[in-house]
């Protein structure tokens, strides 16, 4: 497998451009169909680990904390997400609490672990085992990562019920919501430069 760190393919329509550095901010835009090829990052490895370690540590959070507390009558019930998304897939919603629970748990889950393993290796300028095969799934899942539409259901249903039960959004909701931010800010970020800033070592590529 050959490298040629100065070209980048556009993702869309296959032309090859010449890379060359971007100021803070700048973003090289393909001249073919306008998509973007590449963004500048203001954010080094450090931040970028440390941002991976905050979002693990609030993933965490928002799984086992109560997304939403339901009272009526002096009885009262809460429920996290892992539960909501077991409760959904009892019966005929079977293949939507698959969906949930792999927009919702899996995808963030392996987008912290993966980028969490290569960027722990990449602060010693070294690449992880398994490097490629880490930075073709995080690119891959990138567009299936969907906590933000959850917590559009969360707060619609909230709304809803409130009009007949008392309802309150748990810590779950609250993490869920910094954790959005979090994997915007992390998944956003383009680390495919990583390919030619670590040197393939001994380490066993393989090509597609
Ligand atoms: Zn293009």
């Amino acid at each position: 497998m050959t490298s040629h760190p100065a070209l980048v393919v556009c993702e869309y329509c296959d032309s090859v451009w010449r890379r060359s550095a971007l100021a803070d901010d700048e973003i090289a835009r393909c001249g073919c169909c306008g998509a973007v090829l590449y963004r500048a990052s203001r954010l080094d490895l450090d931040q970028l680990l440390a941002l991976t370690l905050a979002a693990a540590i609030v993933f965490a959070i928002a799984n086992v904390s109560p997304v939403i507390r339901i009272a009526v009558s002096g009885l009262h019930n809460e429920a996290n997400l892992l539960q909501s998304v077991a409760a959904l897939s009892h019966g005929s919603g079977f293949i939507v609490g698959l969906v949930a629970a792999a927009t919702l748990f899996v995808v963030p889950l392996l987008q912290i672990v993966l980028l969490g393993w290569v960027l722990l290796f990449a602060r010693a300028h070294r690449r992880a085992p398994g490097f490629a095969f880490a930075m073709r799934w995080l690119q891959r899942i990138r567009p299936w990562s969907m906590t933000e539409v959850f917590l559009l259901g969360v707060l619609v249903a909230i709304v809803k019920l409130s009009a007949m039960l008392s309802v309150i959004a748990g810590p779950g909701t609250y993490a869920t919501v910094v954790l959005t931010g979090l994997i915007t800010l992390i998944a956003k970020r383009d680390i495919r430069t990583l390919w030619d800033k670590l040197p393939a070592g001994e380490a066993v590529e393989f090509a597609e």
